[in-house]
């Protein structure tokens, strides 16, 4: 029996002797096995009588309708149950968006639904459509485009979801949506803007998504587009920022995942370009072949290849550019296959065999760099100690370790590349006053282990979550203000904290890891110790019991605790000199530009670069933006984890919907007035509570405001206002007037 269609008589403090219920608790595991088992160490079931909590009880919507709503604000009560049969009623019906207010909700369909994106839907939902249009990223789209035109203020799109859930299929439909209402036909040769942005998304999906366990086609990076309009509203010019690609993936998979498409693509190319870059099957080379995956469903990487490169002459990459990208692509396979063993001296390495040899010499020529010198910086180091220079060699496992950093920063610095030549082809317009920035950048995180790379990110989704938070709480002291009700005491709970506890100057934990990383005697223990004794009184902060690494973020969708091992390593963003001066003389241009000299340096501290800081310096840059502009959002939910269509999973969904702020939107509604009915509405439902006013409400010439207070004197409900044009109720007076009817019928 489902917890949804449960009638059941139970023992409550609700004044209501049948009632139909929903069940929810605070805990999620226990809500959770109601819904798949109905049981629980708070609940027991037994035939049809549940006995709950009151607290874990909410009302059924009265009047739900069998296909759901298309807005939650609709729903006569908000609460969890209610919100999740109603996404999941609607989902059923492939009606996998939905309203909260402003808060567009997608449920990924894992299916093509090709009659949703034609372009008769685009034509639908141009300049808002006439009548009643159904929730879709098009109607976001448009009503960003009609703000910005009538409002001139620049808009934007925050896309958010983990994992899988749909981020990058919603962003493509909004580009998709904002190229045909912004777009101009090109008259000449020359691609148009809106083409070259639309393009763009191939390419760099080519060399920056990756099958992973929770979406066969995952950005391992975030990205913030930036769409420019000139005064009549056409697209003028277009920028992209990307954030923090996932570097560890070049040398290091493991099953069931891959490395990015690019590297598959390639293998799979027409003979003549295989052969050119002495490639051939990838179950031959060692950093595609430590996971057992190679292929995946409906994709022909021959094809896909021909497609990236078609992007690539959309967006302005040249033949011969393109030519350099896939011999770095193919040099990064070579490298990895070399292998070391020791050589004649102790700690000292060479290639393993002929096999380690060909493929250093055949990635020397793909670099157009010198063999012996390629060979040299990967097995030697040279140490500069008060004015003098030491030649050290290096162990066959440091010598592995310098290999993978090599290829590591030439694929960081070819994606950086890309992106930079996407932007200049695309062009910039200076001029621009209004534009629609889309934010499709990962979502909350928290696995079986966590490294740096789940801190940035969760760094950035606390960082969203207030700009959200502070966005919502506007948008609802606005219409309180609107209705002139008075709303001076709705409070919400910020992150501030969590935000100080991180990146505060001096101070937070990235401040803390950057001293660490400049000071050569740290180890990830002494960094941990640190922390520990700085924040051993942090509310948000904790050490875990059996550990003396690890450390515990309460974040505001949850606890992570990351573990410190690689912390201090991932931090440091720096480039081996040796291998910056063997990349700066190769005899291929577009490799040596690569690897600029460094600037000259004035001192040690300014030597040293922090990814941590990099990356909290570009989120600032990019909350300044966004904070300059009117934001839509856009949540995107993952109903399971098979990624299979017509699953929905409570659990999960819940947990999504809590972790991307929807339901601290709905609380924060909650906190204030969060059940509305215009005056008549309010009067005709509960006419019955004033029966001498029946008869003037059943003729229908009534004054509808002085009937609406009659009721809500006799209701005796303490604590609502009444507005200009509504009742504003608080969180569960509807229910309470609900059952007043129901025991005077
Ligand atoms: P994210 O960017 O959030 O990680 P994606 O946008 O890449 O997730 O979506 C993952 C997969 O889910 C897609 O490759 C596609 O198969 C499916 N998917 C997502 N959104 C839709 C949609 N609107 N219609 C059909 N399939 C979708
Ligand atoms: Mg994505």
């Amino acid at each position: 029996m489902s917890i949804f269609d449960s009638y059941v008589m139970a023992l409550l403090t609700v004044p209501v002797a049948f009632l139909r219920l929903f069940l929810s608790s605070g805990d999620p595991r226990n809500e959770m096995q109601l819904g798949d088992s109905g049981l629980s160490a708070r609940i027991t079931k037994c035939y049809n009588l549940i006995v709950a909590k009151s607290s874990n009880v909410h009302p059924k919507d009265p009047e739900f309708p069998s296909c759901g709503v298309d807005d939650m604000t609709k729903l006569t009560y908000l609460h969890e149950p209610g919100v999740l049969q109603n996404l999941k009623c609607r989902y059923d019906l492939n009606e996998i968006y939905t309203y909260t207010g402003n808060i567009l909700i997608a449920v990924n369909p894992f299916r093509r639904l090709p009659h949703l994106y034609s372009n008769e839907m685009m034509e639908q939902y141009k300049g808002g459509g006439s009548g009643e249009l159904s929730p879709h990223p098009f109607a976001v789209a448009d009503s960003s485009y009609r703000s910005m035109m009538n409002e001139k203020i620049s808009q934007s799109i925050l896309v958010s979801g983990e994992s899988g859930a749909g981020k990058t299929e919603s962003t493509k439909s909004l580009m998709c949506y904002l190229a045909y209402m912004g777009g101009k036909a090109s008259k000449t040769e020359e691609r148009s803007v809106e083409q070259k942005v639309l393009e763009s998304n191939p390419v760099l999906e080519a060399f920056g998504n990756a099958k992973t366990v929770r979406n066969n086609n995952s950005s391992r990076f975030g990205k913030f587009v930036e769409i420019q309009f000139d005064q009549k509203g056409q697209i003028s010019g277009a920028a992209i920022r990307t954030y923090l690609l996932e570097r560890s993936r070049v040398c290091q998979v493991s099953d069931p995942e891959r490395n990015y498409h690019c590297f598959y693509m390639l293998c799979g190319a027409p003979s003549e370009d295989v052969e050119k870059y002495k490639l051939g099957n990838p179950r031959t080379f060692h950093y595609l072949n430590q996971s057992n995956y190679f292929e995946l469903d409906g994709v022909d990487e021959f094809k896909e290849y021909l497609a990236t490169k078609s992007a690539m002459d959309v967006v302005g990459i040249n033949q011969a550019e393109q030519d350099a990208i896939f011999r770095v692509v193919a040099a990064i396979l070579h490298l990895g296959n070399i292998e070391f063993v020791q050589g004649e001296e102790s700690d000292s390495s060479e290639p393993k065999d002929d096999k380690s040899r060909f493929h250093l010499k055949t990635a020397a020529e793909l670099f157009k760099c010198n063999v012996k010198a390629l060979e040299d910086s990967l097995v030697k180091r040279v140490m500069v100690t008060r004015g003098e220079s030491i030649t050290k060699s290096l162990d066959p496992v440091t010598a592995a370790l310098s290999r993978d950093a090599l290829a590591k920063i030439v694929y960081s610095k070819l994606f950086d590349w890309l992106v930079d030549k996407i932007n200049v082809s695309i062009g910039q317009d200076p001029g621009s006053k209004m534009l629609i920035g889309v934010l499709d950048i990962y979502g909350f995180e928290s696995f079986k282990t966590n490294s740096f790379e789940q801190f940035c990110i969760n760094l950035t989704n606390e960082k969203l979550q207030q700009h959200f938070n502070q966005h919502v709480f506007k948008m609802e002291q606005e219409e309180y203000k609107k209705e002139e009700i008075d709303w001076s005491y709705i409070e919400f709970i910020d992150n501030q904290d969590i935000l100080d506890l991180i990146e505060k100057k001096p101070g937070g934990i990235i401040a803390l890891l950057d001293e660490a990383c400049m000071f050569p005697r740290s180890t990830n223990e002494t960094f941990a110790q640190k922390l520990y004794q700085t924040f051993k009184d942090h509310k948000r902060f904790s050490k875990p019991k059996l550990s003396r690494t690890d450390f515990t973020i309460y974040h505001y969708a949850g606890e992570v605790t990351y573990q410190t091992d690689l912390f201090l390593d991932k931090n440091k963003d720096y480039v081996v000199s040796e291998h910056q001066v063997l990349m700066h003389a190769s005899e291929c241009s577009f490799v040596s530009s690569l690897f600029p000299p460094p600037p000259e340096e004035t001192s040690k501290s300014s030597k040293f670069s922090s990814i941590g800081s990099a990356f909290k310096q570009q989120l600032q840059a990019l909350l300044e933006t966004l904070s300059a502009t009117q934001p839509h959002y856009i949540r995107c939910v993952k109903p399971n984890n098979a990624l299979k269509p017509a699953i929905f999973e409570n659990k999960n969904v819940l947990q999504q919907l809590r972790c991307g702020g929807v339901m601290e939107a709905i609380r924060i509604s909650c906190a204030g007035f969060p059940s509305r009915k215009p005056f008549r509405e309010f009067a005709v439902r509960f006419s019955i509570l004033a029966p001498e006013l029946l008869p003037k409400i059943k003729s229908g010439s009534f004054d509808e405001v002085s009937a609406s207070k009659k009721i809500l004197e006799k209701s005796k409900l303490k604590g609502y206002q009444i507005g200009k044009t509504k009742v504003f109720l608080r969180a569960g007076q509807m229910a309470e007037l609900d059952a007043l009817r129901v025991e005077v019928l």
